[in-house]
């Protein structure tokens, strides 16, 4: 089968592009200069210098210091990594909190903890998925270990008020772990004004390739490794570095940092554009997530009596791509947590898509999208099981 390059691509939130400039990047890692960074030889020990270029470039786009940057797999080892040390290094602590709108890397190792005997708060959000501070700030116990929470979400793309979250968190003495997988090249993120001890960001979503991520950890906070073995990473994240990617990752965060500004009212604006063209043809639809705290390039529309499943079919027949649900969870038809924790009605979350835009796109493109889904909708409703739900 051909490879089918020519498309419209608004799921980047799934996953992005990786930039041209971070291929250039990472090239001579894969072919000339491929040591391995730990050897004695001077070949391979020129690839340290390599990753610590990364670091200090993905340093500088959180305003962190470089050794509070360490290395992983994904946004999900991440994740995954805060967890662990935060229960490893407080095993007195067995109580901790957390959202009901995470992504699977956090829900799934919270219900992981559920299982050991810990208990864990899952605070919920109203219709416009935003958390309660006050419930956040009752929930919290002496015995809390960890308050763990999204920056933004994957699939409305709503902004939690981490900085306020951050103060009262901070102010019970508790450590506290942040998503920033969807927030970090979007967001503008200070980590010297947000007092958060543990925060992940992974490459794939910010123009780098899939495969590799960032536990940020801040100088001080005691910490346990999760994987364990060599001394890579000042002995906190054992394996052998994946150099050409830590290349890839740092130029990803300067190209990121070098425009965010920019990008994020361009981006905004081609949304923008989206969301209004698409609700002034199409009768029966809303947005869904905070309108006011969004990522800029995030838009979750949902289209009352349509399968979101159904819709994205259509769209691919035009080679647009998006996602119902977050792309882990496609492939079941069950409405997605998210907008269920919203109270989003039936016959609207299951007509959910996401379009998740980049720096990459345009306004013909988004012009493309507006005029073949009043079409593609109306198709779909003439053929629905839902369509009685309709006010006429
Ligand atoms: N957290 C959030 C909010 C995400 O959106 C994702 C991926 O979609 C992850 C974590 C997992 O990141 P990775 O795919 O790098 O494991």
């Amino acid at each position: 089968m051909a490879a089918l390059t020519d498309v419209i691509y608004l799921d980047n939130n799934a996953t992005s592009k990786v930039a041209p400039e971070v291929v250039e990047a990472m090239m001579p890692a894969f072919t000339a200069l491929y040591g391995n960074a730990s050897s004695m030889h001077t070949f391979g020990g020129q690839m340290s210098h390599d990753i610590s270029r990364g670091r200090e470039q993905v340093a500088q786009l959180l305003n962190a210091h470089p050794e509070e940057i360490i290395f992983t797999s994904c946004g999900t080892e991440a994740d995954n990594s805060a967890w662990y040390s935060a229960t490893e290094t407080q095993p007195e602590k067995r109580h901790l909190i957390t959202t009901k709108v995470e992504h699977s890397a956090v829900l799934a190792y919270g219900h992981y903890f559920e299982d050991k005997g810990y208990e864990v708060t899952w605070l919920g959000v109203d219709s416009q998925g935003r958390i309660d501070l006050d419930e956040l700030e009752r929930a919290i116990r002496p015995d809390t270990a960890l308050v763990s929470m999204m920056y933004a979400n994957n699939e409305t793309g709503t902004v939690f008020p981490i900085e306020k979250v951050a103060q009262i968190v901070k102010s019970h003495g508790v450590q506290l772990h942040v998503d920033a997988v969807q927030a970090v090249g979007k967001e503008v993120i200070d980590l010297q004004k947000l007092p958060i001890d543990y925060l992940a960001l992974s490459g794939h979503k910010l123009h780098a390739p899939k495969g590799i991520g960032v536990l940020y950890l801040r100088r001080g906070t005691r910490f346990r490794p999760y994987l364990k073995g060599g001394h890579q990473e000042r002995g906190r994240r054992a394996g052998t570095e994946n150099v050409p990617y830590i290349i890839g990752l740092g130029k990803a965060c300067e190209l990121a940092g070098a425009n965010i500004e920019d990008e994020r009212t361009r981006v905004a604006a081609l949304r923008d554009r989206l969301q209004q063209g698409l609700l002034a043809a199409i009768p029966n639809c809303k947005v869904n997530g905070d309108q006011e705290h969004r990522l800029p390039n995030t838009l979750n529309i949902s289209f009352e009596a349509v399968e979101g499943e159904a819709l994205l079919l259509q769209l691919d027949q035009y080679h647009i791509c998006a996602s119902s649900g977050s792309a882990c969870t496609s492939g079941s038809l069950e409405p997605s947590h998210v907008l269920r924790a919203m109270g989003v009605p039936f016959n609207f979350a299951h007509g959910s898509v996401r379009f998740s835009l980049s720096r990459y796109n345009t306004r013909e493109e988004i012009e493309r999208v507006i005029e073949v889904m009043p079409g593609i909708v109306r198709y779909l409703r003439e053929i629905s099981p839902f369509a009685s739900f309709l006010k006429k």
